[in-house]
């Protein structure tokens, strides 16, 4: 799944494409993938988007007019890309929008499992769906995170990918960000001590700011990842092997010697703990 730096990167270069001209057909649609009926997304036809702004792992392009916005969550495997007026466009895509000049913007999907969606809201809608995301996780800065360490009491892992907590975070980033910080997945928030929640701040900023520099580059997630998905193979600083460990409903890969002592993480998988 898309995360912060992904999303951040597709953004900025949306913003100054879909602002060139008014809206001039917001359709068609896949039934699966509009989730709102009310404004319909005809409602956009004739307005002109302010820009592409991004709301965690979401993309979100408010009307000129500051009346309404499209929102739109990637999921897994979906693509929101525009067409420049000419070029030649998907024939069945999730999700199409018309500008006047004949630029279009597109949202495919991979695969069969159709889960990524576009909603409209009014303004004050949007605020409402999405009031329950913590805040950005890029610039977060160490004061904030202490709150947010403090007051969940959970393990980093899971904490960091948690929306509601902070938002931008998925597996993948939590992997690179634990190893950057040299912590362990599986730490409790409170147990950190200063200097630990210091070196948390700075890997948040430092990966999500280099993956974001990487992804404005084109760079892929073979580039982006240093830890996730590699594990099995040496760890980027040469001394130990990556392992991984089951948790919940994902795995977890770590280095055992920059995070944990060298101890392996034990098995916490839903299924083996109801065994
Ligand atoms: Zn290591």
């Amino acid at each position: 799944m898309p995360e912060l730096p992904e999303v951040e990167a597709w953004v900025r270069q949306l913003d100054p494409l879909v602002t060139r001209t008014p809206i001039e057909r917001a359709g068609p649609a896949h039934i699966a993938t509009v989730k709102t009926f009310d404004p319909p997304l005809r409602s956009l036809e004739g307005r002109s988007f302010a820009g592409a702004l991004r709301r965690g792992k979401n993309l979100v392009f408010p009307t000129a007019d500051g009346e309404l916005v499209l929102r739109v969550h990637l999921m897994s495997a979906g693509r929101l890309r525009y067409h420049a007026p000419g070029a030649k466009t998907p024939k069945t895509p999730m999700f199409r929008l018309t500008f006047a000049d004949g630029g279009e913007l597109v949202l495919t999907e991979a695969g069969k499992k159709k889960r990524a969606g576009v909603w409209l809201f009014t303004s004050e809608g949007l605020e409402a769906e999405l009031s329950h995301l913590g805040p950005d996780a890029l610039g977060i800065g160490s004061d904030r995170l202490v709150e947010i360490l403090e007051r969940e009491r959970r393990q980093l892992h899971p904490l960091l990918r948690d929306q509601r907590a902070l938002a931008g975070i998925g597996r993948a980033h939590a992997n690179e960000i634990l190893w950057g910080a040299k912590l362990s997945p599986f730490k409790v928030s409170t147990d950190l001590s200063a200097g630990e929640t210091m070196r948390l701040a700075k890997a948040i900023d430092d990966d999500l700011l280099r993956a974001l520099a990487l992804r404005e580059a084109g760079k892929s997630d073979a580039v982006v990842y240093r830890i996730h998905g590699h594990f099995g193979e040496p760890c980027p600083l040469g001394h130990d092997t990556l392992r991984r460990v089951a948790f919940e409903e994902h795995t977890i890969t770590y280095c055992p010697t920059c995070q944990t002592g060298g101890k392996e993480l034990k098995d916490r998988r839903l299924s083996r703990l109801l065994r």
